[in-house]
């Protein structure tokens, strides 16, 4: 499975714009997801240096294979995505010949749309959307301020813990971000009252996009869950930290997360990150051995060397041209506790049946420093040491007006870096009620 063929030499260069070696989408990378064009019809696409291929125009000029040609007609990827993973190694290894080899230039330039030019969109039709919590760091940081002496809970280290979250809310990066209001009730107050969160917060997580899917009371066993695994994207799970902490006992996370969750638009394949595969991080003495169904034959290449980031603008800063100030700086691979397939095998495991389509989030990662924080709930150690920005302004929460934006790479000697885009939201006033 994911293993490095040509696509992935590091030689192999395209003849489109913008592709060179330190983009985000160089010919190792072939993220697909959907665009429009101004009055457009929703269409598939990859994305290629500053361009979008496509799909649907070059597989109707008879350059896929034909058998693909209705899937690239869908204005999302489900159809696409259900193929599985052998069909997307087949795409991926067409799309590198077409687009690094001189001879198919002129044939494929006409198909080629500035980024620029398009408006992305999400790119499935997400059925069912899980959030997960798989970021020990995040938990252990944010279960501190609750419980100082056990910040984990005695389930965290067998059980991937996850929630269902609300698919009809999920949204392509760019989506503004209106405050949610809802019930807050400060530890002083007697009784809550309604009104916009004081606390809103984000959230650093990536996202996974799920290929084949499984049938009821069928589990996927963990040596094929990554198989069933279409790829990745950023994933900010926008969180109302007031209301939330009102709200979540005994039954969880509910209206201080399903306000809106973001997504960067392009499924970054997980064949396009078989070169940053590494091992799952070495468990702590005494931690114990995952229980069998999550014990992987193939954890010596279950992590992913993702870098990720993520900075800060507010109006103020916008306004005097100021650069966005960057929160955290972090490694996905350190800070899962449990790998993508753990997730999926889990989620699987009473039969619970996965969809194509499907999106599960990894919950916050955070590393173990103090520069790898991915939420403001942990950086300003819950609003009490608030994070001092460029122009004199702090924020222990997001202000109207304030934008986050998120963003992952990978790189490592012999591979050319690819990167998953942007994932941005822009805070707006909660709308009157
Ligand atoms: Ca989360």
């Amino acid at each position: 499975m994911n293993e490095l063929d040509e696509t992935h030499d590091a030689g192999r260069s395209s003849w489109v714009g913008g592709a060179e070696p330190g983009s985000d989408f160089p010919v190792q990378n072939l993220p697909l997801g959907i665009f429009s064009e101004a009055k457009g019809l929703r269409r598939p696409g990859v994305a290629i240096g500053d361009y979008i291929l496509d799909l649907a125009a070059i597989a109707e000029a008879g350059l896929l294979d034909e058998e693909w040609s209705e899937d690239f007609k869908q204005p999302v990827l489900n159809a696409w995505l259900a193929r599985g993973a052998q069909a997307h190694r087949e795409l991926r290894l067409r799309l590198s010949e077409l687009l690094s080899d001189e001879r198919y230039r002129d044939d494929l330039e006409v198909h080629l749309i500035g980024h620029s030019e398009v408006h992305m969109h999400l790119p499935c039709l997400v059925g069912d959307y899980t959030d997960f919590y798989v970021g020990i760091h995040h938990a252990t940081n944010v279960g501190k301020q609750f419980r100082p002496d056990n910040p984990l809970l005695p389930n965290y280290k067998y059980v991937p813990i996850g929630y269902h979250g609300r698919s009809s809310s999920v949204r392509a990066s760019g989506h503004p971000v209106v405050r949610p209001c809802g019930q807050r009730k400060p530890p002083d107050a007697e009784v809550p009252e309604y009104g916009p969160s004081r606390r809103l917060d984000y959230e650093l997580e990536l996202g996974i996009w799920i290929a084949r899917g499984n049938s009821l009371c069928e589990p996927i066993p963990i040596a094929e869950a990554a198989e069933h695994i279409a790829g990745y994207c950023l994933l900010n799970d926008w969180s109302a930290r007031d209301l939330q902490a009102w709200e979540y006992q005994p039954l969880g996370p509910f209206l201080a997360k399903n306000f809106l969750t973001s997504v960067s638009p392009w499924v970054v394949t997980a064949q396009a990150l078989a070169p940053f595969r590494a091992p799952m991080p070495e468990r702590p003495p005494g931690d114990p051995k995952p229980l069998p169904y999550l014990d992987d034959p193939n954890s010596d290449s279950a992590a992913l060397a993702i870098e990720t980031e993520a900075t800060l603008s507010t109006e103020a800063m916008r306004d005097s041209g100021l650069a966005p100030h960057r929160l955290s700086r972090g490694s996905a691979a350190s800070a899962m506790y449990w790998s993508a397939a753990q997730i999926v095998a889990h989620h699987s495991s009473n039969g619970c049946n996965l969809q194509p389509g499907d999106l599960i989030g990894t919950g916050t990662l955070s590393t173990d420093s103090d520069e790898g924080l991915g939420s403001l709930i942990e950086i300003s150690r819950g609003g009490s040491a608030p994070v001092s920005l460029p122009n004199g302004e702090t924020r222990g929460f997001l202000e109207d007006g304030d934008e986050v934006t998120l963003r992952a790479w990978c790189e490592r000697d012999g591979a050319v870096r690819i990167g998953l885009g942007e994932c941005s939201g822009r805070v707006l006033p909660a709308s009157a009620s």
